[in-house]
């Protein structure tokens, strides 16, 4: 399917509703008993040790994972940090509890480490909506500009890309390119997209990629929940619709939203992104109210309802299983992995001068 996008540009773009659907056939990890739980509790931290191993899960899983990858000397945080926690770890193995580029980024950075994941159906409608086969091809008619690839994206466009930036860097990199005059190709995410854009003022040739949570914020639902909290502080992650960033008080990347519930004077706040973080949020900020913002109301389709289908894929069981029979590794071509490499630390590196 062919997306008009501008009047002089088409993309080629994977169909939206393929996407969505690819999405819903995502299954939850079930609920399990409390005694269940504290028996895979006590089995993975078990294992952990056997194999020499540390948990490092996204802000966006299930609260369980979050709270034992801190009770047993891991970390969460967004995929960029993970990998780089990973790094800076000593374990030989890394479990990884997000989606898959997540585990490929881990990869990326730690190529001698043995990179394990829950499950490797765990996508993410970003990379799925920017395909290696027609994006390669895409940048090749468009010598003339810089690829810039947001971190949700396979070790295929990574490599393929001169940098590769997160939401907490991205309008820092785009601003300094150009400032040295040159223009963009920016992938895949259209919002954050348009939003580095519009605070730059850079020249931007945006793919049409989109996170099937963020996409279902709706902008004039959240116009009714403010006023009916109007002392809330809105706060938004950049992949949502403009119209939502257009109301927020704060507009930044995962780790910036719960700093920005930690130091706000604000006691309320709505928040637009997925409520794993809200996890982190308490964590800060305990006696603060948190309000999710409004899937639903007006145009709404809400089949991930501000909860990533994929994210929830993760659960202690498939966690304890991986750990049992060393299964769902991440393996990269070592040639890709070297090209992906340097456009991920072409973004280290520009974040130290920072
Ligand atoms: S929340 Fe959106 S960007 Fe994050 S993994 Fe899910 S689909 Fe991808």
């Amino acid at each position: 399917m062919i997306k008009q996008t501008t009047a002089i540009e088409t993309f080629p773009c994977v169909d939206e509703d393929y996407i969505r659907g690819l999405n819903e056939h995502a299954q939850a990890a079930k609920p399990i008993s409390a005694q269940r739980k504290r028996e895979l509790i006590a089995h993975i931290k078990k294992l952990l040790k056997q194999q020499d191993a540390v948990l490092v899960a996204h802000y966006y899983t299930h609260y369980d994972l979050q709270e034992l990858a801190e009770a047993t000397g891991g970390y969460v945080s967004d995929s960029l940090d993970m990998a780089k926690f990973g790094s800076e770890h000593p374990a030989s193995t890394l479990i990884v509890a997000g989606v898959r580029f997540m585990g490929e980024t881990a990869k990326i950075l730690n190529p001698e480490k043995r990179i394990l994941m829950p499950t490797l159906q765990a996508e993410c409608s970003l990379d799925l909506s920017c395909p290696a086969d027609t994006f390669v091809p895409f940048c090749d008619e468009h010598p003339d500009r810089t690829v810039v690839v947001y971190a949700n994206t396979s070790a295929d466009v990574k490599a393929r890309a001169d940098w590769v930036v997160t939401s907490s860097i991205g309008t820092k990199i785009v601003k300094h390119l150009h400032e040295r005059g040159e223009k963009i190709l920016w992938a895949p995410d259209k919002y954050l997209g348009n939003y580095i854009q519009k605070v730059t003022g850079a020249d931007m040739l945006i793919w049409q990629g989109f996170c099937i949570v963020h996409d279902e914020f709706k902008s004039h639902e959240l116009e009714k929940l403010r006023q009916k909290h109007p002392q809330a502080a809105v706060l938004v992650h950049p992949e949502s619709p403009d119209e939502v960033i257009a109301q927020a008080d704060v507009v930044g990347s995962t780790t910036a939203l719960i700093n920005a519930v930690g130091n706000s004077p604000a006691n309320e706040f709505i928040i637009a992104t997925d409520n794993g973080i809200f996890y982190k949020m308490r964590q800060v900020a305990p006696n603060k109210k948190l309000i999710e913002a409004p899937t639903g109301g007006i145009g709404a389709s809400c089949s991930s309802c501000a909860h990533c289908g994929w994210m929830a894929m993760n659960g202690l069981e498939n966690i304890a299983t991986t750990l049992e029979q060393g299964c769902n590794e991440i393996n990269i071509n070592e040639q890709l992995r070297v090209k992906a490499y340097q456009s991920v630390k072409r973004m280290i590196d520009f974040s130290k001068t920072l």
